[in-house]
């Protein structure tokens, strides 16, 4: 087992190829939606919404994995995060969805998966909160990893890279 490489980059998560899944901000029904959701399955094509409709509806801090259709990438892992101040506990609901997210990839011997920072667009989780929770959830699900050897947080503007990247550090994981 190869400890597991956690980084932070500014980016588009459609734009990973050289990983082996994304991960979706879903929503509960898994269908196109704004933010993460709209841009995954705009690069993916409708083929992903069809192959979306048999796994859904999940719950908050569940994870489903599909296909990555149109995507560079051979798979699409989908999480619901919390909807902040709304399902409780957010933490726990959160971080549900990185460890369930990469318990999935490791059953399917993937070896690099790529995150979005789930619940911080539309279900309004403060960034910082969000980067404390994830960071801490990829840390300690990693200890229990076989086969994904690198996590890429990619974040959509600098300053939210930054909010992770310290989170990194304060978590003292390098
Ligand atoms: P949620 O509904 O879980 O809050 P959103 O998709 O609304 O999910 O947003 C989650 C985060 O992803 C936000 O910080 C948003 O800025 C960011 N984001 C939106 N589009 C993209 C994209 N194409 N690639 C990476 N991050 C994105």
């Amino acid at each position: 087992m190869t400890k597991l490489r956690v980084e932070c980059v500014q980016g588009d998560i459609t734009q990973q190829p050289d990983m082996d899944a994304v991960v979706n901000a879903a929503n509960a029904r898994l269908m196109p939606g704004g933010g993460v959701a709209g841009a995954i399955h705009q690069a993916a094509g409708p083929g992903l919404a069809q192959e979306c409709q048999a796994l859904a509806p999940i719950r908050p801090g569940q994870a489903v994995i599909s296909g990555g259709h149109a995507l560079p990438n051979r798979y699409v892992i989908h999480c619901l995060g919390p909807v902040y101040g709304q399902d409780e506990p957010s933490d726990q609901l959160l971080g549900n969805c990185f460890r369930h997210a990469l318990g999935l990839a490791d059953e399917h011997g993937l070896r690099s998966v790529a995150f979005p920072a789930i619940s911080t667009g539309v279900f309004g989780y403060p960034i910082k909160e969000a980067a404390a929770v994830a960071v801490a959830a990829v840390v300690d699900e990693g200890a229990a990893l076989n086969s994904v050897a690198l996590v890429r947080f990619v974040l959509f503007s600098d300053s939210d890279r930054e909010v992770f990247q310290r989170a990194l550090e304060a978590s003292g994981y390098d």
